[in-house]
């Protein structure tokens, strides 16, 4: 998987990327320059030491909750449990929210949080000891709550994390009718919505479909469109990874390497994504996997010769050190910040399309704002409805039938007749999401003939949507 990215010494911070960015857009956006400074800058950040009791002794924990934009409330964001946590990456995964919530009319601004931990070296009790402190430390400054802050799983953390957030905030605010909204992509049993868990990989999937779908578009960057047996290479088995292979191998991708932290495994005809997950369950490692080489250097992977890359682990893995021995058509940002600028650089000069972060992996927080909404109305989606369009679709093939005295057979019929579940209205929403956020970057993209990149395209969006909000708040007329 991922390498270190703080490893290498690099030349600007993450936040510094992002910023710049920001700035290659602003440009092209002509408003004012305070504005435009008002928008990029970061809100709040929070920084926190706290103890927690580690076996026989405390050790002091360092967590951070950056806000970087209050134009729109709550603010929204994961929280990543990774020993590589500092404040400027949380800032700049902050910012990157700002955006990606615009991008896909996701009306919050964007936050992130981390805690410096290993969550591989610690157990389960100290997690949830760690987790539940830090809740209480955003509770004692008023930074958490379904008006104010809700966080989300990230690298590291997942629905059990979430439901421990969830516990602590209800305890503090019993009684509280919208509490659950505290927190997004928790289980379901705990006011979780169906289809969180996989929604980012989803998402890319939806995304690269409609962009793949664009014929002149897949010309010019020598590829056919449609997504059937187009080879595929991914960064990351983790939870955007392993969705993200699975349903575009359903799509008929073929997945021929994917990179974990323990190396790399390459086979041209295909990796069965859910055999591999089976056979790093048994061995605790990808390596080995039947059919499949071992390749020993992880990154190495991101060279091989394929159509689309899918970076789905962490930030700054594509770097001018590596950007021209990348061989792929399509650079696919399932994880934040993945490719640098000086690499972004590097690739589009090589004719590389890269569809960019903050709305490729958009998914996740789209399906968030659902389970808000949830939580905030107390009745999961398609409850109120679904007997009532059952009804209408039977009254309409009834009448069909009787008109053209040909009867439909139960299978055939329940087919047709058959109302919408939760999982069908929230994957609905994303994919309805996720093609009009791309139509709206495409058309700045085509607008703008000296605009190289689509990232430059998705944050020309962004700003504007944002700018906006700012001035009809009377704040920049
Ligand atoms: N951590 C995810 C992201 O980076 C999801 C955020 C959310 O659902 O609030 O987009």
């Amino acid at each position: 998987m991922a390498n270190d990215p703080n490893a290498k010494i690099a030349k600007y911070s993450f936040y510094q990327n992002v910023e710049m960015y920001f700035d290659k857009a602003a440009v092209f956006t002509k408003l004012p320059k305070g504005l435009l400074e008002q928008i990029k800058v970061c809100n709040s950040v929070y920084t926190m030491h706290f103890p927690v009791k580690m076996g026989n002794e405390y050790q002091v924990i360092e967590a951070y909750r950056a806000q970087h934009s209050h134009h729109r409330m709550p603010t929204k964001g994961g929280i990543r449990y990774s020993i590589h946590v500092n404040q400027d990456e949380v800032m700049a995964l902050a910012a990157l929210m700002t955006y990606k919530c615009a991008i896909v009319d996701v009306p919050f601004g964007g936050a992130k949080g981390g805690i410096k931990i290993s969550p591989r070296n610690t157990t389960a009790k100290q997690l949830e000891r760690i987790t539940r402190r830090y809740t209480v430390e955003l509770i004692k400054k008023n930074f958490i709550g379904p008006g104010i802050d809700v966080p989300a799983p990230d690298y590291g953390t997942g629905e059990r994390e979430m439901a421990w957030i969830l516990d602590t905030y209800m305890s503090y605010h019993p009684g509280q009718i919208d509490g659950y909204g505290c927190v997004t992509g928790k289980p379901v049993s705990q006011g979780g919505i169906r289809g969180r868990t996989e929604a980012t990989g989803r998402g890319v999937m939806f995304g690269l479909r409609e962009i793949v779908s664009y014929k002149d578009d897949m010309k010019a960057i020598g590829m056919t469109v449609g997504l059937k047996d187009k080879t595929v290479v991914i960064q990351g088995l983790g939870n955007v990874g392993y969705y993200a292979a699975k349903f575009m191998e359903e799509e008929g991708c073929k997945i021929i390497a994917i990179a974990e932290l323990e190396g790399a495994i390459h086979d041209p005809n295909g990796l069965d994504v859910m055999k591999l997950v089976k056979h790093r369950k048994e061995t605790g490692s990808i390596l080995n996997f039947p059919g499949a080489t071992n390749i020993a250097i992880s990154a190495a992977a991101l060279e091989l010769e394929c159509d689309i890359l899918i970076p789905a682990a962490l930030e700054n893995q594509i770097t001018e050190e590596n950007a021209s021995r990348i061989k792929a058509k399509i650079i696919a940002e399932a994880a934040n910040g993945p490719v640098t600028p000086m690499g972004e650089e590097i690739l589009l000069e090589k004719g590389c399309l890269i569809i960019p972060d903050m709305y490729l992996n958009a998914g996740g927080v789209t399906v968030s704002y659902f389970e808000w909404l949830k939580n905030l109305s107390h009745v999961r989606f398609g409850r109120m409805q679904k007997r009532a369009d059952e009804s209408t679709y039977n009254n309409i093939i009834s009448t069909v039938e009787r008109l053209t005295g040909r009867q439909l057979g139960e299978k055939e019929r329940g087919m047709i007749t058959r109302g919408a579940d939760e999982i069908d209205i929230v994957n609905s929403g994303l994919e309805e999401t996720m093609i009009e956020a791309y139509r709206q970057i495409r058309e700045v993209a085509k607008k703008h003939k000296d605009m190289k990149s689509m990232r430059t395209a998705a944050f020309v969006v962004a700003i504007q949507k944002i700018s906006e909000s700012y001035m009809a708040m009377g704040i920049f007329p």
